[in-house]
């Protein structure tokens, strides 16, 4: 049950100036349109959290001294709602993704969420804006909660003027062309993050720090860089935005959660239900040199990535230094647990196969 204290004030909208939600079929560009509406709510260490308020989707008003211009502290969140196959919504893990932006928001001085108040505002959010759900195959709503300091200073102090906001955007399958595989190439100059910095932290920042690096490996032919660790350049961390993943035959390995990895909820998922299957899942230090070894010699046979975007991202091959690691020797094909891993996921999220861990909120 969700104990919630929250005082939600509801802007009545005139329908005359309401959007147009997506027809079925109509193409959706992800994070280009927005619903009707958003959540926001301020804090102030006097005031705590209030004037929650749901209103008409629209832009904020800002001072140019707003301490998150210059100084960055912002944390944000991506989950999705489903569409379910009695016509329905679903939200897949939103207490987690609210307990891991109390975690963020710690790291850059934001303060924390009520989780029950935010998983209320989201749903409230939801019920009005159902019609935003897509029901096309592999469609969902993004949704993105986001807190930010926004003090008019320019000196550097923990922000006390806050703004959270939930706004929703629809978006249309990941997989247009099928389950492909992508191709990785091992980033050997730039690190994404450090222990005891924000790498563990969803943060603006972090994706600032990341952005180079995958454009100069788009720019060579490759879908995303491997980011290994900021010290030694030895260690694997992660791919893109997205936690990696290798199976060895029967087990499956992930980078252990080290400070400066970002625990994804999906990579959590992953690991629950590979040990619900009854196969063996291993968090460790990966050192690349050992990886592509065991992608040469074949005893890693599947790789793959892991996030709310793609759900499950097949990984054909990893580049470094001018030499192709080519996984389970088809770099065009998703391994069988990659696909089952996929398979399921999405069947739990889209309803359609039971859900043994309780991870759906049904609106
Ligand atoms: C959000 C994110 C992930 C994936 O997390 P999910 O909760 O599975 O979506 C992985 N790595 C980084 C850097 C991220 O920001």
């Amino acid at each position: 049950m969700t104990m919630t204290k929250l005082k939600l004030d509801i802007q009545k909208l005139d329908p005359a100036e309401l959007k147009k939600p997506p027809a079925p079929g109509q193409k959706l560009l992800f994070g280009q349109e927005f619903s009707d509406r958003m959540f926001i709510m301020k804090y102030t260490p006097r005031q705590g959290w209030h004037d929650a308020r749901i209103c008409k989707y629209g832009d904020l008003t800002l001072s140019p001294a707003a301490l998150v211009l210059h100084y960055a502290p912002e944390v944000f969140e991506g989950l999705k709602a489903y569409r379910q196959p009695d016509g329905g919504v679903a939200v897949f893990r939103p207490r987690d993704n609210f307990l891991r932006m109390n975690v963020s928001a710690e790291r850059v001085c934001l303060p924390q969420l009520n989780v029950d108040d935010a998983v209320y505002a989201l749903t409230e959010l939801l019920k009005l804006e159902q019609n935003w759900v897509p029901a096309d195959e592999g469609s969902s709503l993004y949704i993105r909660p986001t807190m930010i300091g926004i003090d008019p200073y320019v000196g550097l102090k923990a922000p006390e003027e806050i703004l959270f906001y939930i706004i929703l955007s629809p978006v249309g399958a990941y997989y247009e062309h099928g389950f492909e595989p992508v191709s990785i190439l091992v980033e050997d100059e730039y690190v994404r993050a450090v222990r005891g910095g924000l790498g563990a932290a969803k943060t603006g920042a972090n994706y600032s720090a990341s952005i180079l690096a995958g454009q100069l490996a788009k720019k060579k032919g490759f879908d995303q860089v491997l980011w290994l660790d900021g010290v030694e350049r030895k260690y694997v961390e992660e791919v893109g935005s997205m936690n990696i993943f290798f199976v060895y035959g029967e087990q499956i390995v992930t980078s252990a959660l080290n400070g400066s990895i970002l625990p994804g909820i999906t990579r959590n998922s992953v690991l629950q239900l590979a040990k619900h299957w009854g196969l063996a899942t291993r968090e460790t230090r990966l050192d690349i040199a050992q990886i592509t070894a065991d992608i040469t010699a074949g005893r890693i046979t599947e790789v793959f990535g892991s996030g709310t975007a793609a759900i499950i991202s097949p990984v054909g091959a990893l580049y470094q230094a001018d030499k192709a690691y080519i996984v389970g020797g088809n770099k065009n094909k998703a391994g069988k647990i990659t696909q089952k891993l996929y398979d399921n996921l999405t069947g739990i999220q889209y309803g359609r196969i039971p859900d043994p861990f309780g991870w759906l909120l049904k609106l």
